[in-house]
């Protein structure tokens, strides 16, 4: 792997940079491998023991994270149905710091509104859904259309409602004056931190790249600042080397706005470094031959500035009717605590004490997800959607169909496969007590309703 020795030549002064160090790493072709589950999911634990019993893989607990594992080696996760089950992320270790740098700034045990600013393909958005208390929620926001796919589709695997995926420009939520307790910026960048994982991505590189993202990334930054309360917390990360997009940020934060730079606390086991920089801001920065896990940099804000809070103005609710919700209550656990829109033909579960924000919102920003959809209303009844069958709100005691891993594969690669069942209608698709989506039951044989863009391709 041969590194850009201008990057190289930039990082000379950088906290923690050792040159031998970087480029042995870089040589070696080790892979870290990780994963994060899904704690709201109550069927975590089968998830896990799977590994546990994988002749090929063992866990060890990440160690800043309290859901993060490495695995010995790459798994095939396409042809593992608790992935397409929202059982688990594969996500990178060293972003996994997010927890901390948010539980140690934020009171998470508070309900908040939170606004991830760039979050295809939802890594940091899922982790934020792990940890915030279900009484708050969460604005996932691609800019990139083409990105929102994806974004929604990890979302709705996770599967809990108090959520919102919505496309617009960062500059869009300039109007939702202090509307949010705590913003994450997980910026685009010039991405040299991934180099190890991605060795493709260093022909991408150039020092020209570097000053774009990091113009583009005050952009973001000065674009989000006024929807962000007075006292909240801004967590900015990159997986960039480069203090054009680290540290000097930090430093034009600090010039630019009223903000307070916060101190993380690092075990010393965990081999993370933190810079202070020249206007007395911390950033944390993860170098892989120190800690397992990718190059990656955090650092985390106090807004110190007095700051207006938008009135939320509604001119037409899109609420369903009395009778539409009754028939949606009939697949749900509870219906304590939510309540039901409607976009178009589509119902949605949202949690009740957001409704008027959400409401709100649909009218403010391009929401492109609400919440759990639930299906369409048809003749009295639900036409269930995909997402109901992977939430954690689906009633327990609906008709289920153990299937064993190849008929789970057949299911996820949208086959029709013959089962013997006496039962009729939806079903869910189970695989050791997940589900995995709906089928419906026409005496020998199935239906198969796995969205079809989804599927997996891989023989
Ligand atoms: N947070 C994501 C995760 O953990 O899965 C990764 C985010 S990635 C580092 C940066 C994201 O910013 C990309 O999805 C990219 O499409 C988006 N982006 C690109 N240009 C942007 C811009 N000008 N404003 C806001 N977001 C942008």
């Amino acid at each position: 792997m041969s590194l850009p020795p201008s990057l190289i030549s930039s990082l000379n002064n950088t906290n923690g940079f050792n040159k031998e160090a970087f480029e042995t790493v870089h040589a070696s072709g080790e892979q870290v491998v990780s994963i994060r589950v899904n704690p709201l999911k109550p069927y975590i634990s089968t998830s896990l023991d799977v590994w546990q019993e994988h002749p090929s893989t063992s866990l060890r607990a990440v160690p800043w994270s309290s859901s993060g594992y490495y695995l010995s080696e790459r798994p095939s996760f396409t042809l593992d149905p608790f992935f397409h089950a929202g059982t688990y992320y594969v996500q990178e270790a060293s972003s996994m710091f997010l927890e901390q740098a948010l539980k140690q700034t934020a009171d998470l045990s508070k309900t908040l509104m939170v606004l991830d600013v760039c979050a295809a393909p939802g890594g940091k958005s899922t982790l934020l859904q792990s940890i915030i208390s279900k009484e708050s929620l969460l604005v996932s926001n691609e800019v990139i259309q083409t990105r929102v796919q994806i974004l929604k589709e990890n979302i709705i695997k996770w599967g809990s409602s108090n959520v919102l995926v919505t496309n617009n420009d960062p500059r869009d939520f300039s109007k939702l004056e202090g509307l949010f307790d705590v913003l994450v910026i997980d910026a685009p960048c010039s991405g040299s931190g991934l180099f190890r994982k991605d060795p493709e991505a260093i022909k991408e590189w150039s020092e020209e790249n570097v000053q774009l993202c990091s113009q583009r990334q005050q952009r973001i930054l000065a674009d989000a600042w006024s929807c962000l309360k007075e006292d909240g917390v801004l967590i900015y990360s990159t997986c960039s080397y480069s203090t054009e997009e680290d540290e000097e940020i930090l430093d034009w934060m600090k010039e630019k706005f009223k903000v307070e730079g916060l101190r993380l606390k690092i075990e010393q086991e965990w081999g993370i470094d933190e810079a202070q920089t020249s206007t007395g801001m911390y950033g944390y920065r993860f170098w892989p031959y120190k800690v397992k896990g990718e190059g990656f940099f955090i650092a985390a804000f106090r807004k110190k500035e007095e700051t207006d809070i938008v009135r939320l103005k509604i001119k037409h609710t899109q609420l369903a009717t009395k009778q539409e919700a009754t028939v949606a209550a009939n697949w749900l656990q509870s219906i304590d605590g939510l309540s039901f829109i409607k976009q178009g033909q589509h119902i949605a579960a949202v949690p009740i004490q957001w409704n008027e924000t959400i409401q709100y919102l649909m009218q403010e920003l391009k929401v492109r997800y609400a919440g759990v959809e639930l299906g369409t209303i048809a003749k009295n009844d639900l036409l269930p959607e995909h997402a109901l069958a992977v939430s954690t709100i689906l009633k327990t005691d609906a008709l289920k169909v153990d299937l064993d891993l190849n008929q789970a594969l057949d299911y996820l690669r949208k086959n029709d496969f013959n089962i013997s069942s006496e039962q009729k209608g939806w079903a869910l698709a189970m695989y050791n007590n997940v589900p995995l989506g709906w089928m419906k039951l026409l005496g020998n044989r199935i239906n198969n309703y796995y969205p079809k863009e989804w599927r997996i391709l891989m023989r």
